[in-house]
C-alpha cells in the first residue's frame, strides 16, 4: 500500500482566513487570549505541519468561563426567552451552519484528517440535523401532572405535577474523532432545555469549534451561554470536572479519562455526568446472511472514519463455513482503500489524528503480531509523512490479546470464525465495553433475538453506523452513562421538580 501523491487543492480562501486570524477563547461573549497568554500549535495530521495556533486555556480560564456561564444562566436574557424564542435561535444557527457546510466540511478535513468529502455528507449535515432536531424540542420539554394519594393524609385534596427544569451549567469535553458533530450532540440539547456551558473541544482538533463560536455569536446567542475553551485535558479539561460550580459534566472520548470525570465530581459537588466512551463492537454475519452487503458493510463497520469510531465493528464473527470467503473480501476492500491526505478528493481514507494516535494504533499491531495474530492484509504504518496506517485485517487472534479487549481506534479489525450460535453470544459479549454491535442475516427473528441478547446500546441489523438526531446512542457497561440525542439526552439536560398544592 501507498499513500496518494497525486497534489491536493489548495485551501480555499474562506478558510486561509479563518487559519490566519487569531484564534482565542469565547467567554461571556468576547473572544479573550488565556489568562497565561499561552498558545498551543495545531497540526496537519496528513503531512504533520502546523496549520496556526490556538490559545491555550487552563484553569483560570475555566474559571472565567464558568463565571459566565452562571451569570447567563441566572440573569439577563437566556432564562427570561421563551422556548419558542430559544428553539428559534438553535435553527438559526443550523442554517448558519448550513450556508457554511463546504468551509466546515475543509476545516474538518485539515483539523482531523478525515476526506473532505466525507465530512461533507456526514459530519456537517449530520451536526445541521442535530441542532434542527434540538430546536424543536426546545418547546416540547414537559412535565407531568400526576394523581397523588398520600395514605396518611386521606381527607385531604393535592393538585402534584412535576416540572422539567434546565440541569444548570453545564460543562462540556468532547473528543477529536468527529470534533465539530461531537460539539453538536452536546450543544443541541443543552441549548434546547436552557442550560448554559463551557466546551472544552480536544487539543488535537479544536478549529471547528471556534469556527462554530463565531457563529453562535453571529445568530444572536447571549453572552455566556456557550462559553468554548481550547486547551489540554488535563489542565482546562480537569478543571471543568472538578469545577464546584458546574452542575453537570459531558464527556465523550477514553473510558479512562471517564473514570477521572467521576472521581473528581465524586471529590467536589456530585455534579450529574453523562459519558460517551469506548467499545470494542462486536459485528457478527450469520451463515444465512447476503454477503454482497454484509462483507462491504462489515469493512465499512471497522474503516470507515479510519477505524476512529466508538462504536466501530473492530470484532468481526463469522461463520466458519464462510470464514475464509468473508475474509478474503474484507481483505480485497482494505487493499482498495485509497489512502491518502483528507484534502485530495481521490482519498477515501486519511491519516490517524496525531503521531500519538499512529503509534498507539501501531503498537497495538506489533502487540497482536507478536502474540501470534497474523495480518491477512496491511498491519503496518504507511508512508513517510503524516500520520498514516495500512487498513488491517487480522486473524488467529484470542479471546485474551489486547488487539481483542481493548480499544484500538485506528483502522484494525480481528475477524474470528465460530460454529455455534449460543457460544457466540457469549463472545460477541465478552467485553468491557457495550457501545455497539450488528448482526447480518436474513432471519427476521433471529436478527430480534440476537438484537435483544447483545448487551450494547444501538444495535444495527444489516447495516451499520447508522446514526440519526432522534435515536438514543449511547453505551451499557464501561462504554458510558446517559444517551446521547434523542428525547434522551433532553432528559438528562434536565432535573425533575415534583411539585405538590394542598387544595
Ligand atoms: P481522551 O484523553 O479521553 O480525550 C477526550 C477529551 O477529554 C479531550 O477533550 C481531552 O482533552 C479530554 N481530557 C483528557 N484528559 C482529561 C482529564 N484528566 N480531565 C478532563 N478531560 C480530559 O482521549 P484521547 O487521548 O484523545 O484518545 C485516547 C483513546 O480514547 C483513543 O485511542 C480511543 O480509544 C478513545 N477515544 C474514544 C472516543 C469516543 O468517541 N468514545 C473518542 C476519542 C478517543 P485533550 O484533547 O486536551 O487531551
Ligand atoms: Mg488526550
Amino acid at each position: 500500500m501507498t499513500v496518494l501523491t497525486t497534489p491536493s487543492p489548495e485551501i480555499s480562501e474562506q478558510v486561509s482566513q479563518f487559519l490566519r486570524q487569531p484564534h482565542q477563547l469565547l467567554v461571556g461573549g468576547q473572544w479573550v487570549d488565556a489568562a497565561s497568554g499561552k498558545q498551543f500549535e495545531v497540526k496537519d495530521p496528513a503531512s504533520g505541519e502546523t496549520l496556526t495556533n490556538v490559545a491555550e486555556g487552563d484553569a483560570l480560564d475555566i474559571n472565567a468561563a464558568v463565571s459566565a456561564a452562571r451569570h447567563a444562566f441566572d440573569e439577563g436574557p437566556w432564562p427570561r426567552m421563551t422556548s419558542s424564542e430559544r428553539g428559534k435561535l438553535i435553527w438559526k444557527l443550523a442554517d448558519l451552519l448550513e450556508a457554511h457546510l463546504d468551509e466546515f466540511a475543509e476545516i474538518e478535513s485539515l483539523d482531523n484528517g478525515k476526506p473532505r468529502a466525507v465530512a461533507a455528507v456526514a459530519d456537517v449535515p449530520l451536526a445541521v440535523d442535530l441542532f434542527r432536531y434540538m430546536a424543536g424540542w426546545a418547546t416540547k420539554v414537559e412535565g407531568s401532572t400526576i394523581p397523588i394519594s398520600v395514605p396518611y393524609m386521606p381527607d385531604v385534596e393535592f393538585h402534584s405535577y412535576t416540572l422539567r427544569e434546565p440541569v444548570g451549567v453545564v460543562g462540556q469535553i468532547i473528543p477529536w474523532n468527529f470534533p465539530l458533530l461531537m460539539a453538536a450532540w452536546k450543544l443541541g440539547p443543552a441549548l434546547a432545555t436552557g442550560c448554559t456551558l463551557i466546551l472544552k473541544a480536544a487539543e488535537e482538533t479544536p478549529l471547528s469549534a471556534l469556527r462554530l463560536g463565531q457563529l453562535i455569536q453571529e445568530a444572536g446567542f447571549p453572552p455566556g451561554v456557550v462559553n468554548i475553551i481550547t486547551g489540554f485535558g488535563e489542565t482546562a479539561g480537569a478543571a471543568l470536572a472538578a469545577h464546584p460550580d458546574v452542575d453537570k459534566v459531558a464527556f465523550t472520548g477514553s473510558t479512562e479519562v471517564g473514570k477521572l470525570i467521576v472521581k473528581a465530581a465524586g471529590e467536589t459537588n456530585l455534579k450529574r455526568i453523562t459519558l460517551e466512551l469506548g467499545g470494542k463492537s462486536p459485528n457478527v454475519i450469520l451463515p444465512d446472511a447476503d454477503l454482497e452487503t454484509a462483507i462491504p458493510g462489515a469493512a465499512s463497520a471497522i474503516f470507515f472514519n479510519h477505524g476512529q469510531c466508538c462504536c466501530a465493528g473492530s470484532r468481526l464473527f463469522v461463520h466458519q463455513s464462510q470464514f475464509d470467503q468473508v475474509v478474503e473480501g474484507i481483505a480485497s476492500a482494505a487493499s482498495r482503500i485509497k489512502v491518502g491526505p483528507g484534502m485530495n478528493p481521490e482519498t477515501e481514507m486519511g491519516p490517524m489524528v496525531s503521531q500519538i494516535q499512529q503509534d498507539r494504533v501501531c503498537g497495538y499491531l506489533e502487540s497482536g503480531l507478536a502474540d501470534g495474530a497474523k495480518a491477512v492484509v496491511g498491519g503496518s504504518r504507511l508512508g513517510d509523512a503524516g500520520y498514516f496506517v495500512e487498513p488491517t485485517v487480522l486473524v488467529d487472534t484470542r479471546p485474551d490479546m489486547s488487539v481483542m479487549r481493548e480499544e484500538i481506534f485506528g483502522p484494525v479489525v480481528a475477524a474470528v470464525p465460530y460454529d455455534n450460535l449460543d457460544k457466540l453470544v457469549d463472545a460477541a459479549n465478552d467485553s468491557v465495553y457495550g457501545l455497539a454491535a450488528a448482526v447480518w442475516t436474513r432471519d427476521v427473528s433471529q436478527a430480534h433475538r440476537l438484537a435483544r441478547k447483545l448487551r450494547a446500546g444501538s444495535v444495527w441489523v444489516n447495516c451499520y453506523n447508522v446514526f440519526d438526531a432522534a435515536l438514543p446512542f449511547g453505551g451499557y457497561k464501561q462504554s458510558g452513562w446517559g444517551r446521547e440525542m434523542g428525547r434522551e439526552a433532553i432528559e438528562l439536560y434536565t432535573e425533575t421538580k415534583a411539585v405538590t398544592v394542598r387544595l
